[in-house]
């Protein structure tokens, strides 16, 4: 094999262990592996979570990311201008041009707070807030601190979203935190959501609906947020509903990176990369690959999806380099714990066939899945050590693989299981 030059975007999650995966395989006369991303802040985005409640600070989830990268990696901390295609070359924002043989696209998305009426208006950072970066999460915490009762709304504009389940994590952490501070009784705790149920699956909604009412929190289902008046305190749908808040918490609308927009041909309408959903080769040429957030695979945005289909797609992109046919073993695997507060979490873990269902994980004798438990909670905070020191490494966890077990699993009566377990 000649030299071949393998170009990253994005040095988060997904570049990251892709980087790593790649640096272990390929030997630096086989190939020149090149990571771009615009700042050299990586941040363990879980933690953003557990910010706003003090329960982390900033400086405890934020590492160099060029220290995450192996030895004969190169970083470009360049903001990435555009991809030419037909060229095969990436052209960053000092006017330097990388050709690429191989190109990994893994951008993740964009938070668009500008693209909602009056959102980023009176009262951005005052009344209303993201914990969606570090800056919003950070500002959130003060704001938490200050909060003495009345109405905390907590809003997702429209989906997709980067972990669907952490809106509902932060109400059930929120109702923890006012408990805790002895002002539960005098807040009402409200989730909204564009969505007919509280999440995305039925089975998983179901067991989280009945956990928003046991804690006595509202929720607002069907609400598509058109505009912000924060010196009212409204959230106005496009249908006219209106929804009072003191303290509003959002989650802005989501979109591809803006680069991706000025390379024709390369996303879609919204900013998402066109991938197969099995092999992680883009539809957009056979040399460009895409992980993690940036795709418009079907499944959850999530590290954890990220960091499944990283499995994948190191193997394909060596098969490509080989000449080989490429494996379409990447089924959709996703797996998030959600926190419920009081130290205790859920799990859920699903393909793009099988909803999240009752059962352990990932064997009957592992955690227990969509129930509360201790277990996962510890789970939960025990995984920040393994995202630094595993799989951005780009190491293989033993027993978690990038296809879904079905070992452990109960699958109910008429659930539609498909190709579950297809390997191909
Ligand atoms: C609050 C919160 C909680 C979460 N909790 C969980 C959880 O519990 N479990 C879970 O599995 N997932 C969770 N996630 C989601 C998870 O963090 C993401 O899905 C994952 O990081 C996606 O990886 P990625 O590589 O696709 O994108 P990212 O890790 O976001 O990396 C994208 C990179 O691209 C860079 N970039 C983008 N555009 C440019 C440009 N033009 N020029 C240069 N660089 C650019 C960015 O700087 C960034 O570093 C959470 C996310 C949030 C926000």
């Amino acid at each position: 094999m000649n030299k071949q030059k393998i170009v990253i975007l994005g040095g988060g999650t997904g570049g990251t262990m892709t980087a790593n995966r790649l640096r272990r395989r390929f030997d630096e006369d086989e190939a020149e592996i090149h990571v771009v991303d615009r700042d050299n802040r990586h941040v363990y985005q879980p933690g953003l979570l557990f910010v706003p409640f003090g329960l982390a600070q900033t400086e405890q989830i934020v590492r160099p990311r060029r220290r995450q990268l192996r030895h004969g990696i190169v970083f470009h901390e360049q903001e990435i201008e555009s991809v030419g295609l037909d060229e095969e070359v990436v052209r960053l924002g000092d006017g330097t041009t990388l050709p690429y043989d191989v190109l990994v696209v893994a951008t993740g998305v964009r938070l668009q707070p500008e693209e909602t009426e009056g959102l980023t208006g009176p009262g951005w950072l005052e009344n209303v807030f993201t914990f969606y970066n570090v800056e919003g999460a950070a500002a959130l915490q003060g704001a938490l601190e200050r909060f003495d009762g009345g109405r905390l709304l907590v809003n997702l504009v429209d989906m997709p979203i980067k972990c669907p389940v952490a809106p509902i994590e932060f109400v059930f952490l929120a109702d923890w935190y006012l408990r805790e501070r002895g002002i539960r009784d005098r807040t009402e705790l409200v989730l909204s959501t564009p969505l007919d149920g509280c999440f995305t699956k039925p089975i998983a909604s179901k067991h989280l609906t009945y956990l928003l009412e046991e804690k006595r929190i509202g929720l607002e289902v069907e609400f598509a947020a058109g505009s912000v008046d924060g010196n009212a305190g409204i959230l106005r749908s496009y249908d006219g509903r209106e929804l009072a808040f003191d303290l509003l918490v959002t989650v802005p609308l989501h979109g591809g990176a803006e680069y991706v927009e000025r390379s024709p041909g390369l996303g879609d309408a919204l900013g998402f990369v066109p991938t197969d959903p099995h092999t992680l080769q883009t539809a957009v040429k056979p040399n460009v690959f895409a992980l993690g957030d940036a795709t418009d695979v079907p499944t959850s945005k999530a590290g954890s999806v990220t960091h499944f289909e990283g499995d994948v797609l190191a193997d394909n992109i060596a098969r490509f380099l080989h000449g080989d046919e490429l494996e379409s073993r990447f089924d959709g695997h996703a797996n998030c714990f959600i926190e419920t507060g009081f130290h205790k979490a859920l799990l859920i873990d699903f393909n793009y066939d099988l909803e999240p269902v009752p059962g352990h994980y990932p064997t009957a004798v592992g955690l227990p899945l969509l129930k509360e438990s201790r277990l996962n909670h510890l789970g939960k905070l025990a995984f920040q050590w393994a995202y630094w020191h595993a799989l951005l490494p780009g190491r293989e966890l033993p027993g978690i693989g990038a296809t879904m077990p079905l070992a452990g699993k109960r699958i109910p009566a008429g659930v539609a299981a498909g190709r579950i377990g297809a390997t191909t």
